[in-house]
């Protein structure tokens, strides 16, 4: 089920206050429609009544998919405080267990909303996050001048990846803009998912221990 509240908000523009219903979690199996508000950045928008400012609130969110089974944390103080984030994520996580009648959705945390969009499309796109992660990792090791992980992040972007290639877009953290985009061969990919595969280690999983799974913060800790 999809769960929308009121909340109480002030304008960032001209400082009215007003009610708002704001999403804190939606269930695109029910909803089709919240995915694509949230891929279209109308999901909690707000238009204020007094000056018709446009903007958007980022508050947590829990995007679940029951189809593919997977669901997904996101908590905008999730960068300024991980070990809070972490924390949430487990109560979530026993919260969605207890739920009666629910699938067993794997939970994903994230800390960005562009990091949530990414998620979503990797999950689609029936790919492994920690190993997309990885090859994140890869690039940042072999171009650390280009691309800095402490100004520079990786994204997948699926809707340019193509069976041959995986396509990365590199972005300013700062500005947010695009700089570049890499490709990387679909085949490395599968020899590192056998490799990977064939290690009883797991080392994966050590690698991105936490549930936040990022190569950035693997190679900026
Ligand atoms: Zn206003």
């Amino acid at each position: 089920m999809s769960i929308a509240r009121p909340y109480p908000i002030r304008c960032p523009k001209c400082g009215a206050e007003a009610e708002v219903r704001l999403y804190d979690s939606i269930n695109v199996g029910e909803d089709p429609q919240l995915r694509e508000d949230l891929m279209a950045n109308r999901l909690n928008a707000v238009t204020c009544g007094a000056c018709s400012f446009q903007y958007r609130v980022d508050k947590p969110l829990l995007y679940m998919d029951p189809a593919r089974e997977f669901a997904v944390w996101w908590t905008p103080e999730g960068a300024a405080d991980p070990a809070k984030a972490d924390d949430e994520y487990r109560r979530m996580q026993d919260s969605l267990r207890e739920a009666p009648g629910r699938p067993d959705l794997k939970l994903h945390l994230v800390h960005e909303r562009v990091e949530l969009v990414e998620r979503i499309f990797l999950l689609e796109a029936g790919l492994d996050e920690r190993l997309i992660e990885y090859v994140k990792y890869l690039i940042f090791s072999k171009n650390a001048r280009k691309v800095d992980p402490r100004t520079r992040r990786l994204l997948f972007n699926a809707q340019d990846s193509d069976p041959e290639s995986l396509c990365f877009v590199v972005q300013d953290v700062e500005s947010r803009r695009l700089e570049g985009v890499l490709k990387y061969d679909r085949k490395m990919l599968s020899d590192l998912e056998t490799m990977f595969a064939n290690n009883p280690t797991q080392p994966l999983a050590e690698l991105f221990p936490h549930p936040y799974v990022s190569a950035r913060k693997l190679m900026l800790d």
